[in-house]
């Protein structure tokens, strides 16, 4: 007999199928009668075993063949959409998407991404999850190691935030991730960006003794139900703000409201003051327009935006803060660009991206979106339209 074990994986069956939990959120099934060519086999919770006279590296080696095929087939069991895992053999680097690994902007504090999914829907989302048709997870031994050469890089001590474009909370390692930066001898402060559902007094105990120290929780109202209404899903209010009341006492707490002019301005001052009562630090964000988000209302032009800001912080007698201040911003030294704007270069498709007509397509140490309609394969060249902060998009050349 010989029994494999992992962590990251949870097994059962259904159907004549195994099916297999990835980080908890994502799963893909084997089946039953392939596996056992490999021998009668049985699975437990995080292992699964064969009944066989082979040596376990062969066993080893030919179910994680299957595997790696069965990843092929990953799907996201929060919202049913396929999944790309991005890991250290996909041969996709880190650097160069918007929507996943690793963003530097050439200050001391580093960005990183390691998932998409959110688990809600939020009307202002500035990525709109509609549109998007697959989610992406990083592995979290690559997205440290990646990011340990960009911080070897920095000058000063540098801040890791961790954002995503869904919510960190969901990741399955999340405290793993924070453990293994909190190791790295160059960081400082550790932050993260959630909507503060999945986030309680637990949670926030692990993440706090892995080495978190600033949660950014975006809170948009304290109302139940106009709280739900701009999450456009269930959000429990007041297990958030019983979190925030938690965390405000062990960590460094920065409530985050969007606000969108005309939809929640009482609100936001219900969450400032609430903020005030508990303690916390506030940095109320201007809602913003993006070509690929929701578009509940027309932005607030930013010199406006500060002016009413400065009227809150007197009419509520409170300090508002900005994320870049919370986490003492510095400009730092800024990774090479290995093209520009403008540049033709040869490109290689890996795979679909999340938005429809979008590539994810590698150039050396780059990520490059690529953005076609036509069916794309293989290696094409491609005129570069975007690189700022290294993050790069494309159209075929
Ligand atoms: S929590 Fe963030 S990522 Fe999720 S829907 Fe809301 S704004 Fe978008």
């Amino acid at each position: 007999m010989v029994t494999l074990k992992y962590q990251n994986l949870a097994f059962s069956e259904k159907e004549g199928r195994i099916r297999i939990l990835f980080l908890k959120i994502y799963y893909f099934y084997l089946d039953r009668k392939e596996l056992e060519k490999i021998g009668k086999l049985r699975v437990n919770r995080h292992s699964i075993s064969f009944r066989t006279d082979k040596r376990e590296e062969n066993v080893r080696q030919k179910f994680e063949f299957m595997l790696t095929q069965g990843f092929e087939h990953l799907v996201s069991t929060v919202n049913g959409k396929p999944a790309l895992y991005v890991h250290r053999n996909s041969g996709i680097p880190l650097i160069g998407s918007n929507d996943f690994g690793i963003i530097d902007r050439g200050t001391n504090t580093i960005e990183i991404k390691p998932l998409t999914t959110c688990n809600i829907d939020c009307i202002f989302c500035s990525v709109d999850h509609l549109k998007r048709h697959s989610d992406i997870v990083v592995e979290t031994d690559y997205l440290i190691e990646e990011l340990k050469k960009v911080i070897e890089k920095k000058e000063n001590r540098v801040n890791i935030h961790i954002g995503s474009q869904g919510d960190p909370s969901l990741y399955g390692e999340l405290v793993r991730l924070v453990r293994e930066i909190r190791k790295i001898r160059k960081v400082n402060a550790i932050s993260m960006v959630t909507n503060g559902i999945l986030i309680n007094r637990t949670m926030a105990d692990k993440l706090i003794k892995a080495g978190m120290t600033h949660f950014h929780i975006s809170l948009h109202s304290l109302d139940p139900e106009r709280a739900s209404r701009l999450a456009n899903a269930p959000y429990p209010v007041k297990k958030v703000m019983e979190t925030c009341r938690y965390i405000v006492k062990h960590a460094h707490l920065l409530l985050v409201p969007v606000w969108m002019a005309g939809i929640n301005d009482k609100d936001v001052e219900d969450v400032i003051l609430f903020g005030k009562e508990i303690g916390a630090d506030l940095g109320v964000q201007n809602y913003l327009e993006y070509s690929f988000g929701k578009k509940p209302v027309n932005p607030m032009p930013m010199k406006l935006f500060f002016m009413k800001i400065k009227e809150l912080e007197k009419k509520l007698e409170v300090n508002l803060t900005t994320l870049n201040e919370d986490l003492g911003f510095k400009v730092d030294t800024k990774l090479k660009k290995p093209f520009r704007k403008g540049d033709t270069i040869n490109v290689e498709i890996k795979a679909r991206g999340r938005l429809l007509n979008s590539y994810i397509a590698v150039a050396g140490e780059r990520i490059v979106t690529v953005i076609s309609s036509d069916n794309l394969k293989g290696h094409v060249k491609a005129r570069i339209i975007r690189d700022k902060d290294n993050i790069f998009s494309a159209v075929p050349a």
